[in-house]
């Protein structure tokens, strides 16, 4: 007779826009091992879908319900923490419950735990006494004294029996251990590499060992591998080969510890130290406490992120820091793998599953205790949190573009609350909100408003391309001004970066005799011209077509290129500058894994003179023989639909301005404009941020804007033109009235009218009280299941950052 065992049910979260959980039977074999946090495999349609357990109850449901087909976890793969986060995500940015944990977990359906069977110290005694095993316990006994074993069943009959009786026992141990199915990354992990003879055959070089050769020998010296093997798999195995051809040589790394303490730490400047002695104060107390460091470019804020963190493990506590892009910032996590080896993971997205399951579990572990990474990074399963770095914490890729449509610094000052930790946000350039807040006392203000060794913040000079047409008759890309700084800059052996916000090569094509634009057939922009490809691009959908050589409309054939994209100031400077050598990096040019940081390194080596490229060059970068950045077109970001128009324009002068004269040569910046008066133009000219703040946040005030109230924006999204504004206007009768401390905007036609084909209105929702957002959001979100909706008809979209 089995043994009478209660019911048992448990509610799951499956990866569906709907949000509910719903609920399975426990089948009898799983009794007592289904727990929350578990991931599960169960029937949702006529699907299978792989979901996380919230919670297991004993309360029969009204309606039959269909069991678990599979469990996926003996251990719960999401803690309660994070399970709690995740409803936070999904209660604040109303986004399905279901959608919000798979994003927080990058295990794809598989399981890669296995079961591990081993003697208890009596379980040996008993095994070691009896000589010749009589029964199948006997037998299992004897197995295992010879060694662990992991498929048990399949090598004895009846072994699954014997194994549960001989448990009961306490004379074996079962555990799980989870398989590290890609061990390359564990086994680079106390290795470096650096450059011997460097010479190889001819012809007998994989693409990764060239990759490895170039890398090395653009950067001499030692690497740790684990760092390398982080961007590209399968270098562990090439470096082995390198090293038996007596290309390269590896070396066991020092100690940790060792290492750690070899480094070479720069003394703290004034302003560096008081930053620290704050933070690690919160620290030591295990408080919660959001930092705003606010230091101008250059005042070394990673080092200050690089002692907390040193301090945090010190304390035995982990260390979640967030940065914008691992890629555009290869030399900060160079210097976290170089201060803290081993104990550093990193998850970003340009590592592919394997990649990310095994550092996602050495953190769940925890092996590794300070966690470096993307977004996503956010929902690491770090224990014991104490410190929280949320690097640029202005960045607006910070923002899922898509559901849950989370903003994972605002994420990471809610886990840090919870975790009791101190949290670090920083920024040259803080976001308007964040800085009201430390205004306001709700976060602790540290600045620092100078670069480290006194180094001067560079001279910013602003050109009026009005006058420059006034006074030439003509309007070029390049003022005479930016002409003979560059000129200078390069005689001087010195290197210069030119921005241009904007990729392609002419941003428009348009007939001269009847007008037309070359537009897309899905969405409602120009198409742009990408010279290299030869083809007409969608920057959104990403629609491609042929250049035309005649109107479509008119059959004319003057057609005019419009409006130049940084593919054209590159060329234009190299008609220029003959004698110089250009790279560009934009969304074009690191289309392969790993140009982005072929691109920065070869600028970095010195290898090109000038960098041209859109906001991707204005990213923290600190290479000391820049002196000179200009920017092309100051104007383009100030036009756009966006109530951040200014605030934007303002962040990305001031960080690209801040690229240059980082070593010990002064910089210089120049910035060409229609709207030298411009505020934003004008006050990133003086990089006066208080200036800015002020200004910017009277404009926000009067006109009802984040910081003074919650926002959210909505969007009723159809194929189907008329279907899309009768979806719009049910909505809008919904809604209305609101309460007066609400106002709402909309229905209008998105600034984006047509989205890869999708026809697009919009509703903002604005008011001082975040609840009564949420509950118009609430009743949108009714109104939608109400009228059946399809799930992708109504995006939501709380604290927007995006607005097309
Ligand atoms: P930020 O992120 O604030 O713009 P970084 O952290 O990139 O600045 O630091 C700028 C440069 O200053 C880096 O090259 C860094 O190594 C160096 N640096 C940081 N702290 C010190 C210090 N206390 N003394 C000397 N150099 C420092
Ligand atoms: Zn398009």
């Amino acid at each position: 007779m089995e043994p009478h065992s209660p019911e048992e049910y448990c509610e799951a979260a499956l990866p569906v826009p709907l949000a509910k959980t719903f609920t399975y039977a426990v089948p009898r074999g799983l009794r007592g091992s289904v727990q929350a946090g578990c991931r599960v495999q169960a029937e949702f349609g006529n699907r299978s879908l792989t979901g996380v357990v919230l919670s297991v109850h004993r309360h029969k449901p009204r309606f039959s319900v269909r069991p678990v087909k599979k469990l996926l976890d003996d251990t719960p793969a999401l803690t309660a923490e994070l399970i709690e986060l995740g409803s936070w995500v999904a209660d604040y940015y109303c986004a399905p419950i279901g959608e919000v944990l798979r994003s927080m977990l990058p295990l794809r359906g598989e399981t890669r735990s296995k079961r591990v069977v081993t003697l208890t110290p009596a379980g040996l005694r008993i095994a070691e006494a009896s000589l010749v095993p009589v029964d199948v316990e006997g037998q299992v006994l004897e197995s295992l004294r010879r060694k662990p074993l992991t498929y048990l069943v399949r090598k004895h009959r009846g072994a699954a029996k014997a194994v549960d009786r001989l448990r009961e026992r306490a004379l074996i141990r079962v555990e799980n251990v989870i398989e590290a199915r890609d061990p390359t990354l564990a086994r680079g992990a106390a290795l470096t590499v650096q450059i011997a003879s460097g010479r190889v055959p001819a012809g007998r070089v994989s693409a990764t060992e060239q990759w490895l050769l170039e890398y090395l020998r653009r950067d001499p010296g030692s690497h740790d591998l684990r760092a390398l093997a982080v961007r590209r798999g399968d270098v562990v195995r090439a470096a082995r080969s390198l090293a038996r051809l007596g290309a390269l040589r590896i070396e066991v790394k020092r100690a940790e510890r060792e290492a750690a303490e070899t480094v070479d730490r720069p003394e703290l400047s004034p302003s560096q130290r008081r930053a620290l002695d704050a933070i690690v104060s919160v620290l030591r107390q295990a408080r919660y406490q959001t930092f705003l460091l606010h230091g101008v470019t250059g005042s070394g804020k990673t080092e200050v992120y690089l002692r907390a963190t040193d301090e945090a493990l010190v304390l035995g506590r982990s260390t979640l820091l967030l940065v914008p892009e691992i890629a555009l910032t290869p030399a900060l996590a160079a210097q976290f793998f170089e201060r803290f080896g081993d104990a550093v993971a990193v998850l970003h997205s340009a590592l592919n599953d394997t990649q990310r399951s095994e550092q996602w579990r050495r953190i769940r572990l925890g092996r590794a205790r300070v966690v470096l990474g993307t977004r996503s990074a956010v929902f690491a399963p770090v224990e014991d949190l104490g410190l929280v770095i949320v690097d640029e914490e202005h960045d607006a890729s910070y923002k899922q573009a898509e559901a849950p449509r989370y903003n994972a610094r605002d994420v990471a000052i809610v886990r840090g609350r919870s975790a009791h930790a101190a949290v670090v946000v920083g920024s040259a350039t803080p976001g308007l909100e964040t800085r009201f807040n430390a205004e306001a006392g709700k976060y602790a203000l540290l600045e620092m408003r100078t670069r480290v060794m006194e180094r001067p913040l560079p001279a910013v000079r602003t050109i009026d391309m009005r006058r420059e047409f006034a006074e030439t008759g003509n309007t070029p890309l390049f003022s005479r001004e930016l002409v003979t700084s560059v000129t200078n800059c390069l005689s001087r052996g010195e290197q210069g970066m030119i921005l241009l916000n904007r990729r392609g090569y002419s941003t428009h094509v348009l007939c001269r005799s009847c007008g037309e634009r070359v537009e897309c057939p899905n969405c409602s922009v120009t198409l742009t011209y990408h010279r290299g490809d030869k083809r007409l691009l969608c920057h959104y959908c990403d629609h491609a077509q042929p250049v035309p050589t005649r109107c479509s409309g008119c059959s004319g054939d003057y057609l005019h290129f419009h409006g130049s994209g940084s593919e054209k100031v590159e060329e234009e400077l190299a008609r220029h500058f003959p004698e110089s050598t250009i790279a560009r990096l934009d969304r074009d040019t690191v289309r392969a894994p790993d140009s982005y940081e072929t691109i920065l390194n070869s600028f970095r080596q010195g290898e090109c003179n000038l960098l041209v490229g859109t906001q991707m060059i204005a990213k923290g970068h600190d290479i000391p023989n820049v002196t000179l950045v200009c920017v092309v077109d100051a104007d383009i970001g100030l036009g756009r639909p966006d109530f951040r128009a200014a605030e934007r324009t303002f962040q990305l002068l001031t960080q690209v301005a801040g690229r240059a004269g980082r070593g010990e040569k002064p910089g210089e910046v120049l910035v060409q404009t229609m709207n030298p008066e411009h505020y934003a133009i004008a006050l990133a000219g003086s990089q006066d941020y208080q200036a800015f703040y002020i200004h910017e946040t009277k404009f926000r005030k009067a006109f009802w804007y984040p910081p003074f109230t919650a926002m959210a924006s909505m969007l009723v999204r159809s194929r189907n033109l008329s279907e899309a504004v009768s979806m719009g206007a049910s909505l809008d009768k919904c809604l209305r009235p609101v309460p007066g401390h609400v106002r709402l905007m909309g229905p209008a036609s998105a600034p984006m009218a047509k989205l890869r084909a999708e026809h697009r209105f919009q509703f903002l929702i604005k008011s001082p009280n975040r609840r009564a957002v949420a509950e118009v959001l609430g009743r949108a979100r009714h109104h939608a299941a109400e009228q059946k909706w399809p799930a992708t008809a109504l995006t939501i979209d709380v604290d927007p950052v995006d607005f097309l």
